[in-house]
């Protein structure tokens, strides 16, 4: 492409909201603009590197028999009612009327589409498994989107289901997904450990994010110094406290607890843990859990509640007042906004509020309702958010560290929530109808593309890892005023397109300094300079990783490329 009549305006400043470096280098380099606070456009080199992630995604998905489909943005809302999402979801679902006041979400994620073609077209055990994927903009109402690409308002996600006639079934297509996606994020070039997701309240083994290790992070991971153990943590506030004084945070609050008697008081107790980056708390008494209360993903715990621990999810108050704590962002970060007058109506709800645990003791969490072979990996895992740097690891192996992570991928077994709700039923070998077992898995790609820009980057802007970047030369003609130096430059150019190589070629009237600055900016690979000695035939190549530099025949350009 010729520079000269490109869309890339580079910028020499900072641009003031940007805080981290992808979001500063990916406006200054023009790779996107934003529109609106968590809204971004992508320039035509944005658009490019954002294609050759989602490339090497498509591809990994197509690897493992994952079929690429298309689903509307617009998702009625009678179909999150079926599952209760259009309450449950929160204010992060944007919604939207149509001219006859009909209510739609703008799509945030596709579950209950997905279920809802699939039950209607598949009747057979004889066509199970099937995964499909899609990548596609997804729409969420960030409390506070930022960071440029990392927290968008508007993302680009690939998001893959699947439909298995058993939970080993299932099993299988997890681990083929979380092979690919293994794969994926070590062809983007990017430093990242897989863990094991929300590890603090739920423990557990079947959900698995892709954490790109990274100062920015908003998660915190802890991992064994010396083997593969790695999980979220997503408690580092509670973690650090307790290092403080050596004794359980939460124990020390549970004697604070006044005697709990309307959802009021239970909201303003739960709303402050759940301001301190708690996910999940759940009641516990006698050994049946009785409530579970979560920021976001609502229905993904209580399905693992369900699955893993066999726990009964009693709500405490009455079904809509409990829809409307939860749908009036009751466990979102701000302060919680919960009437006086709603009572808990359950009859065990005192006693579960005296008796509360929180799931929490001086020994961490209790799982007693664990399936039988998973209670060892429960109680495990279920201990971390007592954990410590330095700590055995849970494994034995090594000990514990933390780091700071971004979430770039997260693969999720779902088991049966969406498609008990939904009727997404087969009929097995024996002709009897059984549920779908399904699982969910998304990577954020816009996401990934900001992430491998905060590994790949120096003081003066990107560097590109070779798969990612928008072009894999950049050729500059350093005075194309000068006659010579214009037509060796065209020439290369005719040349190294010819071989097939990506080039951008900056054929502008600009001086040399702005033209050296905004290809360090740009971070594509090779950068070759058509200079003063043009006329001899020989060029400037600088590797812009490294900077090695040298000088090199124009006439076997195409060779050292390659
Ligand atoms: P987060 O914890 O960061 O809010 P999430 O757990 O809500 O993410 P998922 O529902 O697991 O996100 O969605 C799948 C993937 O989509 C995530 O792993 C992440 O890479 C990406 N993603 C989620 N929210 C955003 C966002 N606001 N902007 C960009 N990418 C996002
Ligand atoms: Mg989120
Ligand atoms: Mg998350
Ligand atoms: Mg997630």
């Amino acid at each position: 492409m010729r520079q000269s009549h490109m869309l890339i305006p580079t910028l020499k400043e900072n641009p003031a909201d940007a805080e981290i470096k992808s979001h500063q280098f990916l406006v200054r380099a023009g790779y996107i603009r934003q529109i609106a606070s968590g809204i971004y456009s992508f320039l035509p080199i944005g658009r490019r590197v954002l294609s050759k992630v989602e490339s090497i995604v498509r591809e990994e998905m197509e690897k493992i028999g994952a079929h690429e489909m298309a689903m509307p943005a617009l998702e009625p809302s009678e179909l999150w009612k079926e599952t209760g999402r259009w309450t449950t979801f929160g204010s992060e679902l944007m919604r939207i009327n149509d001219r006859h006041q009909r209510e739609f979400a703008l799509g945030a994620t596709h579950e209950e589409v997905i279920t809802s073609i699939v039950r209607n077209e598949v009747k057979s055990y004889k066509q199970l498994p099937i995964t499909v994927f899609q990548i596609q903009n997804k729409f969420r109402d960030e409390a506070r989107p930022r960071f440029g690409l990392l927290r968008g308002r508007e993302f680009l996600m690939k998001d893959a289901y699947s439909f298995n006639e058993s939970y080993e079934s299932l099993d299988e297509t997890y681990q083929k997904m979380f092979d690919a996606y293994s794969n994926v994020f070590r062809r983007c070039g990017l430093n990242f450990r897989a863990v094991i997701a929300d590890s603090g309240a739920m423990g557990g083994k079947d959900t698995h994010e892709f954490m790109v290790l990274s100062e920015v992070g908003e998660d915190v991971i802890a991992y064994s110094d010396t083997s593969r153990y790695a999980a979220n943590i997503e408690m580092a506030p509670v973690a650090a406290e307790y290092k403080k004084t050596n004794e359980s945070p939460l124990t020390m609050k549970k004697t604070e607890t006044p005697d709990k008697k309307t959802m009021k008081d239970v909201a303003d107790y739960l709303g402050h843990e759940l301001r301190e980056g708690l996910k999940s708390i759940m009641f516990q008494v006698d050994d049946q859990f009785v409530m579970a209360v979560t920021r976001g993903d609502h229905e993904v715990n209580d399905v693992k509640l369900k699955n893993l621990y066999n726990a009964d999810i009693v709500e405490l108050a009455s079904e809509e007042d409990t829809k409307r704590l939860l749908g009036t962002g009751f466990g979102s970060l701000g302060p919680v906004d919960v009437p006086e007058e709603v009572e808990v109506v359950a009859d065990h709800a005192v006693e579960a509020l005296t008796n509360a645990s929180c799931g929490a003791n001086e020994e961490g969490y209790h799982y007693t309702n664990a399936t039988p072979g998973e209670d060892f990996q429960v109680h495990q895992y279920a201990d971390l958010r007592f954990i410590q740097e330095g700590d055995p690891s849970p494994d034995g192996q090594g000990v514990i560290k933390f780091a700071r992570g971004i979430e770039v991928g997260h693969v999720f077994k779902l088991g049966e929530f969406y498609s008990e709700r939904m009727n997404a039923t087969f009929l097995n070998d024996q002709g009897k109808a059984k549920t779908m077992i399904m699982g969910s898995y998304g990577i954020g790609v816009s996401r990934t593309l900001a992430a491998i820009v905060e590994q790949y980057h120096d003081e003066r802007g990107i560097t590109w890892p070779a798969k990612i970047a928008p072009y894999q030369v950049h050729l500059l003609s350093m005075n194309p005023k000068k006659e010579d130096q214009k037509e060796l430059a065209d020439d290369l150019y005719e040349t190294l397109l010819e071989a097939g190589i990506e080039v951008l070629y900056d054929d502008r009237k600009e001086r040399a300094g702005v033209k050296f600055a905004d290809s360090d900016l740009f971070g594509i690979p090779l950068r070759i300079t058509v200079g003063k000695r043009a006329a001899e035939g020989m060029v400037e190549v600088k590797d812009r990783a490294t900077g090695e530099q040298s000088d090199v025949e124009s006439s076997g350009i195409t060779e050292y490329v390659n």
